[in-house]
């Protein structure tokens, strides 16, 4: 699918929704891809991307923003404490925190850098032992520590369990985004990001539907 139809796409279920497309962030989310076909996507215009691993970010995007000028990138994927460093340096969104030690990490390297990515609290919606992000039943106290840190917090993210309908979980995110005053919604990826919208997405996270398929090799 190309960058356009799937602009095309968020802005059909935005309007059949009484939403802004606006208010709809399409993250094109580069993990693996070659960089050719990072570029092409950067020819076309789109400046917001994401990546799963700090290192592999580190590898390609620094030549980018001397190339490409308003990049903005999200860190989607787990971010290990003794990478937060880099990781704030080089990202302005961080969808997975997770742990209170992470986030006294991140509020300490914001005061000390004088600014603050913004950050997402990762909710293991499916609560899935190998999976990373906070269970729902603990969200709300982690929401209030986190806040008590004074980061810029923005919303919750998911990621549904692969073989469950995904829109149980955005409608479960949706609700204790609501309930704690949380407006920021990171969900939906390339099979589900129609879906994700209707339940309310403000950030959708879209990678093999823009690039192909990955090809790990
Ligand atoms: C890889 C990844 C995506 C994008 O997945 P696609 O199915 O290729 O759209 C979205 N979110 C996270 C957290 C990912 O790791």
């Amino acid at each position: 699918m190309s960058l356009s139809e799937i602009n095309a796409r968020i802005a059909a279920v935005a309007q059949a929704k009484g939403r802004k497309s606006d208010d709809i962030t399409l993250i094109a989310v580069s993990k693996v891809q070659p960089a050719e076909r990072v570029q092409a996507v950067l020819e076309q215009g789109h400046r917001i991307f994401g990546e799963n691993r700090v290192q592999e970010a580190q590898g390609r995007w620094p030549d980018f923003q001397i190339q490409y000028d308003g990049l903005h990138l999200h860190l989607i994927g787990p971010l290990q404490t003794n990478k937060a460093r880099t990781a704030v340096e080089m990202f302005g969104t961080i969808h997975t925190l997770d742990r209170p030690k992470l986030g006294k990490r991140l509020a300490d390297l914001a005061q000390e850098r004088g600014e603050s990515p913004d950050v997402f609290v990762q909710v293991n919606t499916g609560e899935e032992p190998q999976k990373a992000g906070c269970l729902p039943s603990e969200t709300d106290a982690f929401v209030s520590e986190i806040r008590g840190l004074d980061l810029p917090l923005k919303g919750l993210m998911c990621i549904p369990p692969v073989d469950e309908e995904p829109s149980l979980h955005f409608a479960l995110l949706a609700k204790i985004a609501e309930r704690n005053g949380l407006t920021g919604l990171s969900m939906g990826m390339s099979s589900d990001f129609e879906t994700a919208i209707a339940l309310g997405a403000t950030h959708i996270r879209v990678g093999s539907a823009i690039f192909g398929a990955r090809d790990y090799g």
